[in-house]
């Protein structure tokens, strides 16, 4: 077993002081046993815990560390920005060439309003969607996750499922109302929901290929439908991109996929670590953002200088190095291929669902197309897997309904790391 001594030591010391002992509940490891492990470090794909262990990490910052830890030019681009200020709470012109940079990457967002974080994006989005169609109703799908506003804790996934509560208490009764579920994956649901609310929907938020249920694609036809069902009810079609945008390619799922929806929220990869949401789409719908337009959305950090100086070395990195794509759909081709070998020399029915640098391994021996099929994993056994990983030195997402956030960095003696492990963590748990 692992040395995690002062990692146990500081989880419980965490607890006194913080609810649950962690910033965010997707870092607690409730749902697979154990106590969180506390980083101190890490470099590349690998990171470094308090007690010493490494692991091949298999989360890079749920997505952003998409060229992996402590990039040097993204290291370099903060430590030159630091010394003229943390922050002006005026204009900068780093905030004018990252907006500029993300239209050239993703040619739908047109305009761009950056935030600090993806649930301050998609709240934003919607409330710019309700102002622009006077409407007050928006759809989500059943275990998509957009965030922690109010708006969206309703059939949740990520850590919501996770902890086994899809919907939070604190969410009053008439902004749940507003808020409609469809399953993913079924366009004909999603059509009879907005007929049968006609002239009523503002927005259909969805991500384009679902990571917050695991890895869920969407079916052949599936987004165009939903675009075309938008046009003809006057819908804004909301692409949430936090996980896919910049990974899935250059251009997000919306270029990878060939669909073009109205607005997209980014995060998380456009900070290059740092804390950092946006969103943006047709300019017609963005001017309606205040101070151009009447609705509201402010931020005192919005376009920190530090942030952007992150953001936009990584984006450059991203635009100017098509390898990094090639590597990380590769790493997760390769893992998806022998995972299946794997599974089927053990005799296993699992499910796996992959595209591009996105990958899952459900416990499951449904196909996995919603949040049905992802809820019908044995979650226990996940946990026993994750355990059996983490001690062979390989960090996954502490729950089954994440995906893989496969970074550049990784090389083949990690790849070959994580499949000898995860043959082995197998056999181990059946
Ligand atoms: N949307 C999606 C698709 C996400 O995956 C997440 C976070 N995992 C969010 C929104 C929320 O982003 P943040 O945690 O930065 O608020």
């Amino acid at each position: 077993m692992l040395n995690k001594d002062t990692s146990k030591k500081l989880f419980a010391e965490a607890k006194n002081h913080i609810p649950g002992g962690v910033n965010s509940p997707v870092r607690a490891f409730k749902a697979v046993g154990g106590d969180p492990i506390f980083m101190k470090s890490a470099k590349g794909a690998v990171m470094t815990d308090v007690d010493g262990n490494q692991y091949v990490d298999m989360i890079n910052s749920w997505g952003p560390m998409i060229i992996g830890h402590a990039h040097p030019e993204i290291i370099e681009a903060v430590q030159a920005a630091v010394p003229n200020s943390l922050s002006f709470g005026t204009p900068a012109s780093p905030e004018v060439e990252i907006a500029e940079l993300i239209n050239k990457m993703m040619p739908s967002i047109e305009k761009v309003r950056m935030v600090n974080s993806g649930t301050e994006a998609t709240m934003s989005a919607i409330r710019l969607a309700r102002g622009y169609t006077n409407r007050d109703k928006v759809i989500k799908f059943e275990g998509c996750y957009h965030g922690h506003g109010d708006s969206f804790l309703i059939a949740a996934g990520s850590g919501l499922i996770t902890m086994g509560e899809p919907n939070s208490p604190g969410v009053t009764k008439g902004t749940a109302k507003d808020t409609l579920t469809a399953p993913y994956n079924d366009l004909e649901a999603v059509t009879e929901l907005v007929k049968a609310n006609s002239g009523e929907v503002a927005a259909i938020i969805i991500e384009p290929v679902a990571g917050n249920m695991g890895c869920v694609v969407p079916k052949e036809g599936y987004l165009e439908g939903l675009r075309k069902l938008c046009d003809e009810e006057g819908v804004v079609l909301i692409f949430d991109e936090v996980m896919t945008g910049f990974r899935l390619s250059k251009g997000g799922a919306q270029e990878r996929l060939g669909v073009t929806p109205d607005i997209t929220t980014l995060g998380k990869i456009i900070g290059g670590g740092m804390p950092v949401g946006a969103y943006g789409g047709k300019a017609e719908i963005m001017d309606f953002v205040s101070p151009q337009g009447p609705v509201y959305q402010a931020g005192t950090l919005s376009g920190n200088p530090i942030s952007m100086a992150a953001g936009l070395a990584m984006l450059r990195h991203l635009d100017t190095h098509p390898e990094v794509y090639e590597r990380i759909d590769n790493v997760a081709s390769i893992l998806a291929e022998e995972t299946k070998k794997t599974l089927k020399e053990l005799g296993l029915n699992y499910t796996t669902n992959e595209i591009g640098s996105m990958h899952s391994l459900f416990f499951t021996d449904r196909k996995v197309n919603d949040f049905e099929d992802a809820k019908s994993c044995d979650t226990a056994l996940f946990g026993r897997y994750f355990n059996e990983m983490l001690e062979r030195g390989i960090y996954l997402a502490p729950s089954q309904f994440e995906t893989l956030f496969i970074c550049s960095a990784m090389t083949d003696e990690h790849v070959e790391q994580f499949l000898k492990a995860s043959k082995e963590s197998l056999k181990a748990i059946h």
